[in-house]
Formats: structure tokens, C-alpha cells, sequence
């Protein structure tokens, strides 16, 4: 029962021939068993998971029907959920139980979806590893001696390893992407403001993005469309009707524009990364599709800028937890200031510390002009480099990350070289795109990953390419090892 996808868990309860409480329990029970090789979960939520799969299936008793009815789901630990543990992979919010539920835990609540627990993650979601994370490294069930990817690397080593079949990530800088592509799933980062970002803890606001992550394309749909909407309560979410995904998936590929840019096969690619990427540039010019080389010129530009706007960003964000109002205090504060110093340098760990510094030193005075203005007139160069793009293309394609997963802490003692395998995800981020990963073949029995991006709004088409991929392909269906 554990490998089915949801769209197939959809029709299995359709048919009756299993119930969505039967199904929490095989699944609580598989991640009773395995989990504690990969550390995927920070929170298990079986008592809240069993009366939402019951109340799923008196539901379906009563003539309701819905992909996500009685599906079982996790939410990456960022995402409030009352009265539950939303600790953001950090010591400072061990404590913290939130008291009201994220409006995308909140809708894909109301759509039937049973939540089985919150997912590991790097600290405050900084990292592309998991190994940030107060509560340690979570492991690829791909091999267990390698980082995960991050920082949604709980989620994606939990559906990797089939201990549930989707779960929510997010992604500020790559972190739906990029995980789903060292685990060999299907992630998408949707444009900003599709998905509310209401109750979603904040790194970086300007760029963060809650998104789906499964093991096809037609998963993600489903769970996008339970994510995606206009929330009045999140004033960057955008008012556009929500289209229906899974109706799109079907769409022919015969004269899809698919850009390759020159920029993206440089030095720092894996030649046998490049190679499996021309690969799935084939296969999709066997699906009828038109490719085309294009540029994006500024793209070397785009990990500095990334690198000074998202901990500028950050170390705003991250200035409410002061030990009075949220989260950890520390012990015997002798004053005021001893306890803001105290607390804040007990509850975050050193790469979250790392950013707030840089972050609060590109903001500063004296170097506002250099580092923050400068970061964002690039932002806007990326962005005019993809719409010139887009008026050639219909779909950028391209790695998803450089490198196959690297093994546990070999990037920890330089933080600049893990923040290099973000090179090609985080221009969606700057850009404000949505961003699919999907699976395209192994490197050393790791997965690897191609990354799709598309114009504002056409995520409808990017499920559609990786649909229509998936269909000839069967990379997305292999099982690690041992799950
Ligand atoms: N790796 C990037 C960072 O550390 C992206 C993280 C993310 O998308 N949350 O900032």
C-alpha cells in the first residue's frame, strides 16, 4: 500500500478497497519502523492523523468524493499547525505550539487531507542539505551516508523512502527543487503569491514559496490544487483564478518551445549531469518539442545577489524572536539586553546566526548602497533576462543542481561551496517563477534532477511537460534500496 501515489490512493478509496484510517495506520506503522534511519520527522501526529482519516472516511460514507479526501500528507515543520510543535528545524521554537493552523495546512485540512506529522528541516529553512537542522541530519534513503538536500529535506526523504506519498516543502532559494532532485521526486515551486504564505514561518518574504512535493507530476497537481488560492490574509498573494492542474496534464507537447540556456553548461556542471540532461532534451523533442538554445546573461550574477537579499530579508524576519515574545529564553537573564544577546544566541544555530549577521551588515548604513541596492537592481536584470526569454520560449530547461547528492558534512566546513549548488534554482526565486524538478536518471546510484521553469502563472504547463515526460520515462518510479 505504501507505494501508491496519491492520484492512485484517490481512486483506491473511490473504490472502496481500502479505507483512509487503514492506510494512516499502514503508514504510521512503516514510519514507526524506518524512520529512524533517515530522521525525516521532528513531529509525529498520529492521534490528529487517525480522526482525520476517520472523519475522511465518514466523508466518503456520506457521498463526498476529492483526490485529497482521506490522503495522508506531512507539512515541512514551518508550517503552523495548532496546537502542534512548528519548531522551523530550530532550538529557539522547540517549544513553540502555534495557535492557529497556516491557511495552507488549514485548506488542505478542509479538502480531506490526513496529516501524519511535520517534516525535518534545516534551521529557519537556510540550508541545501538538512543538516542545520536542532534535531540533526536527515539521511537520503538513496544512500544513507548522503545529504538529502534541503532545507524541504524531510519531506523529500520521507516520500522518497514511501513512507507517505506527498508532502509540503518550501522553497526561497531552490528548496523544493533541489531536494526532490537528490531524492528523485517531483517537486514544483509555484510563481510567488500563488500559494498563501500566511502562517508560513518567514526567511526570506520576497522569495519564499510554499509548494507541493511527490513522486509524479500528477501527484503534485492534485496537491497544488488543495495549496493554491487567493488569501486575503497574506498581502502578496494574488487574486487569479486557481486553474484546474490536473485537467492540464494531458496536453500534447507538439511545438512547445523548450529553451536551453548556454550559460547553464558551464565548468561547474557534472559532465554526466549535462549528459542526462541532453537526454531528457531528446526525449522531449520526441514528444513533438521544438528546442532552442538561449541566454540568460546575468545568471552569474545570481547567487551573490541571492546570497545578500535573502539574509537581508532574514535578519529582519528573524528580529521577533527576542526570547520575550516567541519561542526559547534564556536562563536567569541579569537585564534586558543580556536577554535578547542570551536567548538569541542559545535558540539559533550558527549558519542562521551566519545570515543574520551578513544580512543586518549588507542593511546597514554604511553599506546599503554597495550590497542591498545592488543585489536588487540585479534581481531585476534576472528578471528582465527570463521575460526577454520567454518571448522566444514557452520553457526554460536545464539541471536542477550541479552535483548528485555529496555526502554527510563534507560541505560543512565551507559554507560558500554548499551555497554554490544553489546556482540554478534561486533565479526563480529572484525572478519570482515558478519551478518544477523532476527525475531524469542516476550518477552513482544518485538521482538527478532537470528543472523546468515557465512563465508567471503556467505552472499548469510545467505538470504538463513533466507529466507527458513521466508518461515515457521511468525514472520517477524507481525505489531507493531497503524502502
Ligand atoms: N539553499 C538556499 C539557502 O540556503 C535556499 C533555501 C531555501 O530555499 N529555503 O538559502
Amino acid at each position: 500500500m505504501h507505494q501508491l501515489t496519491l492520484a492512485e490512493i484517490a481512486r483506491g478509496l473511490a473504490d472502496k478497497k481500502f479505507s483512509s484510517e487503514e492506510l494512516t495506520k499502514v503508514l504510521l506503522a512503516r514510519i514507526a519502523q524506518l524512520d529512524p534511519q533517515l530522521n525525516s520527522f521532528i513531529s509525529l501526529t498520529e492521534d490528529l492523523a487517525l480522526s482525520q482519516a476517520k472523519a475522511a472516511d465518514a466523508r466518503r460514507a456520506n457521498g463526498e468524493s476529492g483526490a485529497l479526501l482521506g490522503a495522508p500528507i506531512a507539512h515541512k515543520d514551518l508550517f503552523c499547525t495548532q496546537g502542534i510543535r512548528t519548531s522551523c528545524g530550530s532550538k529557539m521554537l522547540d517549544n513553540f505550539k502555534a495557535p492557529y493552523d497556516a491557511t495552507v495546512v488549514a485548506k488542505l485540512a478542509a479538502a480531506g487531507a490526513v496529516t501524519l506529522g511535520k517534516t525535518n528541516m534545516d534551521e529557519f529553512a537556510m540550508g541545501s542539505a538538512n543538516e542545520s537542522s536542532y534535531y540533526g541530519a536527515v539521511k537520503n534513503p538513496w544512500n544513507l551516508e548522503h545529504v538529502p538536500g534541503g532545507s524541504s529535506g524531510g519531506s523529500a526523504a520521507a516520500v522518497a523512502a514511501r513512507l507517505l506519498p506527498a508532502a509540503t516543502g518550501t522553497d526561497t532559494g531552490g528548496s523544493i527543487r533541489q531536494p526532490a532532485a537528490l531524492t528523485n521526486l517531483t517537486g514544483l515551486k509555484p510563481t510567488y503569491g500563488r500559494v498563501s504564505r500566511w502562517g508560513m514561518i518567514a526567511y526570506a518574504s520576497s522569495l519564499d514559496q510554499g509548494g507541493p512535493m511527490a513522486r509524479t507530476a500528477e501527484d503534485c497537481a492534485i496537491l497544488l490544487q488543495g495549496m493554491a488560492g487567493f488569501d486575503a490574509n497574506d498581502s502578496t498573494s494574488i487574486d487569479e483564478p486557481v486553474p484546474d492542474y490536473s485537467a492540464s496534464l494531458n496536453g500534447s507537447l507538439q511545438g512547445l518551445r523548450i529553451g536551453v540556456p548556454k550559460e547553464y553548461f558551464s565548468a561547474g556542471l557534472d559532465p554526466r549531469i549535462a549528459e542526462l540532461i541532453h537526454n531528457s532534451v531528446k526525449e522531449l523533442e520526441k514528444l513533438g518539442a521544438v528546442i532552442k538554445e538561449i541566454s540568460l546573461p546575468n545568471m552569474q550574477h545570481a547567487i551573490p545577489a541571492y546570497y545578500v537579499i535573502a539574509p537581508a530579508e532574514a535578519s529582519s524576519n528573524l528580529s521577533r524572536f527576542d526570547g520575550v515574545r516567541f519561542g526559547y529564553r534564556c536562563e536567569n537573564p541579569v537585564n534586558l539586553i543580556d536577554l535578547y544577546k542570551r536567548s538569541r544566541g542559545e535558540g539559533f544555530g550558527p549558519e542562521v546566526q551566519r545570515r543574520i549577521m551578513v544580512g543586518a551588515y549588507a542593511l546597514s548604513a554604511g553599506y546599503y548602497d554597495a550590497y542591498y541596492l545592488k543585489a536588487q537592481k540585479i534581481r531585476r536584470l534576472i528578471k528582465n533576462d527570463f521575460m526577454a526569454a520567454f518571448n522566444e520560449v514557452d520553457i526554460i530547461l536545464g539541471p536542477t543542481t550541479p552535483n548528485p547528492a555529496w555526502k554527510l558534512g563534507a560541505k560543512n566546513s565551507d559554507p560558500v561551496a554548499a551555497y554554490l549548488e544553489d546556482v540554478y534554482t534561486i533565479t526563480a526565486n529572484l525572478a519570482g517563477l515558478p519551478g518544477l524538478s523532476m527525475p531524469a536518471g542516476f550518477v552513482d546510484g544518485l538521482p538527478v534532477g532537470v528543472q523546468l521553469l515557465a512563465p508567471y502563472f503556467q505552472e499548469g504547463r510545467l505538470l504538463n511537460v513533466a507529466h507527458q515526460y513521466q508518461l515515457h520515462t521511468d525514472w520517477h518510479t524507481r525505489t531507493p534500496t531497503g524502502f
